[in-house]
């Protein structure tokens, strides 16, 4: 078998060339990593959870008419998925203070805030993806007007859905980060929903114990932090089979 040639290494996935033009391969890999690399480790089983929780949620979104850039899974640790040009901005959606927003406003960490509030970070390691308007942004050609509308867009609508896709199974959303690409199609560009959604990416919280089920486990030092993501897992009803035994999967093909 040809070796894959891999086009990109991030902090938790590995890009290789897909099988046909204008796909890629996306395998989740178990390194976790906090404050922009300062803390660095491995999360048991993390990939195979994000892998699956990650295809379950694009899924959910797709059926309601959300455009994504993912195809299907392919294995325990790897999804196909369109190729897109990747708009170099983190869209964060809060419901809850948390995290820096309460660190930096002073905000009380658990208040509901009165309305979902979006933020803009600039994708970019070096300057450590500072906070950015809108002005920022189409100054800077990074989107245009039109492409910040449809994000924005999308962005409330999947914020709408995933609140009450987590509520029926007693979870509260509290933040999350999506990133968006450009889709190209006969020479049209659509925006669509690409990177993932897991519990690396989201704010998830027990709706009744307020216990934390995401990275913060890992960020905060709260131990158990496999347990969190299989939790997430368990409630979504979509634990890989032969349980949490079931979550170090194929090593990556070469
Ligand atoms: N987030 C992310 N990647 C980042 C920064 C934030 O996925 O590089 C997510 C994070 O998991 C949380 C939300 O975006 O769900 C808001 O994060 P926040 O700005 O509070 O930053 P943090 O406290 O994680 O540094």
């Amino acid at each position: 078998m040809a070796r894959r040639r891999q086009l990109y290494e991030g902090k938790a996935k590995i890009l290789f060339e897909g099988p046909e033009p204008g796909t890629l391969v996306q395998y989740f890999k178990d390194d976790a990593t906090a404050g922009n690399g300062a803390k660095k480790g491995t999360i048991t089983g993390k990939g195979v959870l994000n892998n699956r929780i990650s295809e379950y949620l694009m899924t959910r979104l797709a059926e309601i008419g959300i455009p994504t850039h993912f195809i299907r899974r392919l294995n325990m640790r790897e999804q196909l998925i369109r190729e897109v040009e990747i708009i170099p901005l983190e869209v964060v959606v809060r419901n809850v203070a948390a995290g820096s927003l309460a660190t930096r406003l002073g905000i009380t960490e658990g208040q509901r805030l009165p309305r979902s509030i979006i933020e803009y970070y600039y994708k970019n390691d070096q300057l450590n993806d500072p906070m950015v308007a809108e002005e920022h942004i189409t100054c800077f050609g990074w989107a245009a007007t039109q492409d910040l509308d449809d994000m924005v867009a999308l962005t409330l609508r999947v914020n709408d859905f995933l609140c009450g896709l987590f509520l029926g199974v007693g979870i509260t959303l509290v933040d999350f980060k999506l990133e968006f690409g450009r889709l190209w199609e006969n020479e049209e560009m659509r925006i669509v929903l690409a990177d993932e959604i897991s519990p690396d990416n989201c704010r998830l919280w027990d709706t009744k114990t307020g216990e934390k089920m995401d990275k913060d486990r890992f960020r905060r030092d709260l131990g158990k932090v496999e347990e969190g993501y299989q939790e997430v897992a368990r409630r979504l009803g979509i634990l890989p089979e032969a349980g949490p035994r079931d979550m170090s999967g194929p090593e990556v093909m070469q």
